[in-house]
């Protein structure tokens, strides 16, 4: 390739449409036209020795827009600078044949060639019409120039000159230094592909010699005939005579082709980057099913869905909801796996599969005496409510299908309503679940979500009959009273849609989307207080009020039931550890102000797990010494330190009961004040609390009815230099607000009668302020019932009398000052009692209530009818009212 050609000055032409062979290119072609063919045979294929013929590009007159004349002009005896004319063209105006057509369009010579010779030649004959063809191989050598084109019979020959530089030239342009550094240039850029190429089809380093052994002109010629690149861009790299100027070009072209490789590389590289995750999880998938395949172990996904399938079977779902249910099976079937909504789909199947359908536990012949014992067994007094329930039972008895109503617990926590709901399911035999309404506001948490909201998920009630899987538990609706409505919906209309007989056999969750009959649930609910349940679903229930304990009855429930069950649950027995009814009733005094006994039972909770530190510790104590009394514990010196209040954590110790059987033979450990105290920290509460809280004028005792039953409620009132504003604090609404001003109005309008100003001063807040306050300011207070209590502490303000200690009061007062009935009367009578309040001032209408009251508080307290504002006042002070004997009232 390095040797130089010797060109004859005359040359047949064999035209190339639209192409361009380079130097150093090597091109196979197949002649079938006469006049290609005729050239091939007489130039190359008759030649003895090796023929040359020149290649010239042609273009089609369409890609031009100008037709030159034969031999154009820009063809001067200077092709050195040919490039400075590349657009040198011989145009002929062809009615002659051009490969034996007749060419009537206009082709366009290009003035510049490549003399190529044939490595290669083969002949053939077409079969039935006899033409002869060849195939020849042909390397381009060199460059010339068309001095003149003419034709031979079919073909055309040209007069050339060639383009080449003799060796002279050649060694003076050698030693250009332009041509040295753009030589460099060239190889250097020429090395980076064949180094990229050689990377990509990982290639040996086979190309890298042609950079060594071949003149670096012909290189470059070498590289752009690889390249894919326009035929403009071929005549210009043919037309490029000058080296510096060809070198230049193809360092150009190989760093363009270069940066392309590199570019798609980065492109492939991104796209394969994206790909891979999921193509390699794909295959992963698919190689593993295979694994699993071959294990014999595939029991992946459609097992788990023919398990399914098996399980909607046995559900016991009714025809319609079957139905349904194979529907969405069929979809699932058709999904893969990784699709989206396979998994819900899949759960929402799962859920109907799971529900009790049919499922039911079995009710035996329901025993009364039997479910009496067990109500009296589980729970101490309660001798009324106890006595609905049996009468509720007895009539499910007689009428199983009965609609009778929904039985609805309502009173302070801690009183026995869920246990009492719990213990009306094991009478039956049934099972229970409760399911929480406190809090619930939104519509969905009853009925559910649509299934087209992504995590929806079923109502409460649905789920509960799932965990619970049975289609007739007791359902416990526990807080009731606590569902509120606001924009998502109103949950106690959902509700009612429960507790309709007629509607809750189809009741519709959203989720679910199939009708669920409830009717064989028995709904029963719990509320802290009736008030705030909509009337229409308390029109649905039976209200049955625990109103909560007396001390007494406390006691007794201690000592019965709550002990017992806290030693049990504690792994201990009362061989090991007694709480005498003195330290009970200590506990009661002093540790809890309840209505129900859930303090209390934590406080024994305590109890028992210092206790068990105790013994527990004893074991390892034992063994060396026998003064087991005497040890002092470290872990119970450093429990008993704390004073706080211990927290309720019963922590079950199931029917592990192998420590206190282990440690039977230690004498029993006896609870005293002492270890109350330790244990339980110093008395909360005492008697004297009212007592200290209403030692100064302008200070009343009130009682209000709170969710957690009763409760004593203080008012303050005081007044200072002002303008006569009364200022009410301790988060009061606006009815208690009102009582305020109606309180004020009242003791204003009588003060002259009342002695509270003098007969000229007739405004009682001349240049004053009245500021009340409710204390426990962080308690919402709202309500009428403290209309009276008002009053007087308004009048115990303004006459500087204190109001008695041991007196307390409720009752709504009217402007004219008439004492009207409350309500809640026997929690509040509770509440005083536990107060330790010896007199209470009720609404003389009241009186009525107190039959509910158990006769033990009763006998210990002095009720006070009131049936004027001045009855109250004439209770509520020491002596009497101060200003009776001169009061025209
Ligand atoms: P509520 O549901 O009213 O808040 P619970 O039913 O949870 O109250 O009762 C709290 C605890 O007090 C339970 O352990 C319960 O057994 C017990 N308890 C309440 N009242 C009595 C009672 N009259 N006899 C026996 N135990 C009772």
């Amino acid at each position: 390739m390095g040797e130089s050609v010797e060109l004859p000055s005359r040359l047949g032409i064999l035209p190339f449409r639209n192409k361009v062979l380079l130097p150093g290119a090597i091109i196979r072609i197949r002649c079938t036209s006469p006049s290609s063919v005729k050239l091939v045979e007489q130039e190359l294929w008759q030649k003895e020795e090796k023929g040359l013929i020149g290649i010239l590009p042609v273009r089609d007159a369409a890609e031009t827009t100008s037709v030159g004349p034969v031999l154009s002009s820009g063809l001067g005896p200077d092709m050195g600078l040919g490039e400075r004319n590349p657009k040198s063209q011989i145009g002929v105006s062809d009615a002659q044949k051009i490969d034996g057509k007749n060419q009537q369009e206009v082709i366009q010579w290009h003035t510049r060639g490549v003399a190529a010779r044939a490595l290669h030649l083969s002949r053939g004959v077409e079969k039935p019409s006899g033409r002869v063809t060849y195939i020849v191989v042909l390397e381009g050598l060199c460059r010339f120039n068309v001095q003149e084109l003419s034709t031979r019979g079919t073909y055309y020959t040209a007069r050339i000159t060639s383009l080449d530089k003799t060796k002279p030239e050649m060694e003076l342009v050698e030693q250009d230094p332009d041509f040295i550094a753009l030589s460099l240039q060239f190889k250097a850029s020429a090395m980076d592909l064949i180094s990229v190429l050689e990377q990509k089809q990982k290639t040996g380093g086979r190309t890298k010699v042609l950079l060594e052994t071949v003149p670096v002109h012909k290189l470059a010629d070498i590289f752009v005939a690889s390249f894919e690149i326009s035929f403009e861009e071929q005549l210009s790299m043919l037309d490029s005579v000058d080296i510096k100027v060809r070198l230049s070009k193809a360092t150009e072209l190989v760093n363009r082709h270069l940066q392309s490789i590199r570019v798609a590389e980065k492109i492939t590289q991104k796209v394969e980057g994206q790909l891979s995750k999921s193509q390699k999880e794909f295959l992963l998938r698919q190689q593993m099913r295979a694994i699993k395949e071959e294990l014999g172990d595939n029991d992946d996904d459609e097992d788990d869905v023919s398990a399914l399938e098996k399980k909607m079977q046995n559900a016991g779902m009714p025809a319609n909801i079957w139905k349904h249910a194979q529907r969405e099976l069929r979809r699932l079937k058709k999904m893969q796996p990784q699709q989206p909504g396979y998994n819900s789909s899949r759960v929402y199947l799962e859920l109907l599969a799971d529900l009790p359908w049919q499922t039911a536990s079995e009710e035996h012949e329901l025993d009364l005496k039997a479910a009496k014992e067990r109500l009296d067994s589980d729970h101490y007094g309660l001798v009324k409510v106890k006595q609905r329930i049996i009468e509720y039972l007895a009539v499910r008895k007689l009428k199983p299908d009965a609609r009778g109503p929904v039985l609805c617990f309502v009173g302070p926590p801690g009183v026995g309503k869920t246990s009492l709901a719990s213990s009306i399911a094991s009478a039956l035999g049934r099972k229970f679940v409760r399911i929480s309404l406190g809090g619930v506001k939104d519509e969905a948490d009853i009925r559910g979500h649509r299934r087209t909201y992504i995590g929806s998920m079923p109502g409460r009630l649905i789920d509960g009959l799932k965990k619970v899987a049975v289609c007739n538990p007791v359902m416990l609706l526990d807080e009731i009273d606590k569902t509120g409505s606001d924009v998502r919906g109103d949950p106690a209309s959902a509700l009612l849609e429960v507790l309709d007989p007629e509607q809750n056999k189809t009741f519709n969750d959203h989720y679910l989307n199939v009708p669920y009959d409830l009717s064989k649930v028995i709904f029963v609910a719990t509320a802290n207080k009736a008030q705030p349940i909509p009337p229409p679903l308390l029109d649905r229930m039976e209200v049955i009020e625990l109103p909560g304990y007396t001390p007494e009855e406390k006691l007794r429930i201690a000592m019965r039931h709550l002990i017992p069950r806290v030693l049990d649950q504690h792994g201990l027995s009362s061989d090991f550890l007694q709480i005498p009814e003195a330290m009970v009733k200590l506990i009661i005094e002093r540790y809890t102000r309840e209505a129900g006994v859930r303090n209390l039972e934590r406080n024994l909770a305590s109890l028992a797990r210092a206790a068990a530190v105790r013994v527990a510790e004893q074991g390892h104590v034992v063994p060396l010494s026998k003064d087991v009394h005497q040890l002092s514990s470290p872990l119970l010196e450093s429990r008993l330190g704390e004073s706080a209040e211990v927290e309720m954590e019963v922590i079950s110790m199931g029917d592990n009961h192998e420590i206190s059987s282990d440690f039977r033979i230690n004498s029993s450990m006896i609870v005293d004040e002492s270890m109350l105290e330790k244990v339980l920290g110093p008395p909360r509460f005492d008697d004297k609390e009212t007592a200290e809280r209403v030692a100064a004028p302008g200070i009343s005792v009130g009682l209000v009815w709170t969710a957690f039953g009763g409760e004593v409620q203080f008012v303050e009132a005081t007044s200072m230099a002002g303008k006569g504003d009364l200022h009410l604090t301790g988060q009061l609404g606006d009815v208690i607000k009102e009582s305020a001003q109606i309180a004020l109005t009242w003791v204003r309008a009588r003060a002259t009668d009342l002695k509270l100003a003098s007969a000229k001063e007739t405004n009682l807040l001349d240049g004053r302020d009245v500021h009340i306050h409710f204390p426990a300011g962080a308690i919402p207070k709202d309500g009428p019932s403290a209309g009276v209590t008002l009053v007087t502490a308004l009048v115990s303000l303004f006459t500087h009398t204190r109001v008695r200690s041991d007196t307390a009061m409720t009752g709504e007062m009217t402007l004219r000052g008439l004492v009207l009935p409350v309500g809640g009367v026997k929690d509040k009578v509770l509440a005083a009692h536990r107060y330790g309040i010896k007199r209470v001032i009720l609404p003389e209408r009241n009186l009525k209530d107190l039959v509910e009251v158990p006769s033990a508080v009763l006998t210990s307290m002095e009720i006070l009818p009131a049936k004027r504002m001045e009855d109250v006042l004439e209770h509520a002070f020491e002596g009497g009212c101060p200003w009776r004997q001169t009061s025209k009232l």
